[in-house]
Parts: structure tokens; C-alpha cells; sequence
């Protein structure tokens, strides 16, 4: 058995405390995050309704965590055909660069830094649909849009000083890289605690999400990537 799914059977451990179930949640995810640990939690927060006080409804543990285990299993399936047309281009002596998957952190790292900064900014797909749509663009479908998140509106310009990225206006992953040629990382001028998103001070006690809380969808996902700012790669 893999931690995940050692650590899932805890989740779904009603025997337990909810405080353990949660901590088990966390250790899933380390395991498994499409949108990087904190957005990804913070996603399911709002995807599985999880109160602030998790003792209203321990159910939304599960809902969170089968919601990862579904996406985990298509992640899993992608990366094995993945592996298999790999090692069939090796043996057929091949020698075509391999295009690298999405999964590879590497190389989605500066692209989607923003995600990892800002809890609150990730694709608004369910996580099966993200994996989903990762994998038929990494097998060469064409789909319109942002490659994580689909959207079609034009790209938000952001200045790095020395020219202008285009980030898309939903998820602030970086769409169009600067003419220096480098794909600059870009981070959120405002930072939130991963404490309090932990916490869930974001959701309310009936699990919907706290319409106060700042980093809430709607217009703020569309204007916050223009406040963000450059962090330039070490040269
Ligand atoms: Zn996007
Ligand atoms: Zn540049």
C-alpha cells in the first residue's frame, strides 16, 4: 500500500478523530497536489464544502479526499501511456525530444508559480478535470484557451520591467512569456497565510465560502494578476 492510499483509509476512518482525519488529508496530499499542496487543499475546501468547524460535517473529509483519489487515478492511467510511448519511441530509435508532462514540476514550476504564492488562484475545475485536461493536451488534443484552466478571454499584461508577459485573467498562469525570451515566475503582491487557509477561515460554518474573505473568485481572480509583480530567474 502507498502512503496515499494508507493515509486515504485514515480520511475514511470514522473511528478516528476528525482532527487525525484531517492530518491524514494533508498527508495525502503531499503525496498528490495538482495545483501544488496549498491550492490544491484550499480547492478542495471549497469543492468538498468543508466548514470551518470540521466537527459540523466529518463527511466533507471524504468527499475532499475521494475528489483527489478520483484525479490521482486518471493522473496514474496518464502517466503510464506517458511511460509506454516512451519507451515505444525508444525502441523504435526515435530520437524526437520528448515533450515534457505537466506533472513534471520542473517545468510547470515558473509557469504556474502564482498558484503556489496565492492558495486562492488556481483553475476553478474540479481536480478530475484539471488531470483530465492535462493529459488529453499532453496526448495532443487541441482545446481552446489557457492550456490549466480553458479560459478564452484575452491575456492580462504584467510589466517585468524590461517588457510584458501575458498571464491568463482566471488562473494567473503565465500564457504569453516576456521577449527577453525567459519564462519569468510571477508572485501575488499580496500574500496570504497558509495558516489561516488551513484553518479554513475562508469558509463558513455550513461549508460555503466566506464572501468576505478576499480571495474569493469572481472579479478578484480577473484584477489580481496585474497586481502581481516579476521574479526574475537567477541569471
Ligand atoms: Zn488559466
Ligand atoms: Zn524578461
Amino acid at each position: 500500500m502507498t502512503s496515499f492510499h494508507t493515509h486515504r483509509a485514515r480520511v475514511h476512518d470514522t473511528s478516528l478523530p476528525v482532527h487525525r482525519r484531517h492530518s491524514a488529508l494533508r498527508t495525502c496530499l503531499t503525496c498528490f497536489a495538482p495545483y501544488g499542496l496549498r491550492a490544491t487543499y484550499h480547492h478542495l475546501t471549497v469543492s468538498a464544502r468543508m466548514p470551518r468547524h470540521l466537527e459540523t460535517d466529518p463527511d466533507s473529509l471524504l468527499r475532499a479526499v475521494d475528489e483527489l483519489h478520483e484525479a490521482r487515478e486518471l493522473w496514474r492511467a496518464g502517466a503510464e501511456e506517458y511511460a509506454a510511448q516512451r519507451r515505444a519511441q525508444k525502441r523504435s530509435g526515435r530520437r524526437t525530444r520528448p515533450v515534457p508532462p505537466w506533472w513534471d514540476r520542473y517545468r510547470w514550476g515558473p509557469l504556474e508559480a502564482a498558484w503556489h504564492h496565492d492558495p486562492f488562484l488556481h483553475p476553478p475545475l474540479s481536480l478530475p478535470d484539471y488531470v483530465q485536461r492535462r493529459n488529453a493536451l499532453l496526448d495532443g488534443a487541441e482545446l481552446p484557451g489557457c492550456p490549466a484552466c480553458g479560459e478564452e478571454g484575452p491575456a492580462v499584461p504584467v510589466p517585468t520591467g524590461h517588457g510584458e508577459a501575458g498571464l491568463c485573467r482566471s488562473c494567473a498562469r503565465v500564457l504569453t512569456p516576456c521577449p527577453c525570451g525567459r519564462w519569468h515566475g510571477f508572485e501575488p503582491s499580496v500574500r496570504f497565510g497558509w495558516s489561516r487557509t488551513w484553518r479554513r477561515e475562508h469558509m463558513t460554518d455550513s461549508g460555503e465560502a466566506d464572501p468576505r474573505w478576499p480571495g474569493v473568485r469572481g472579479a478578484a481572480g480577473t484584477v489580481r494578476p496585474a497586481a502581481q509583480h516579476p521574479v526574475h530567474p537567477p541569471s
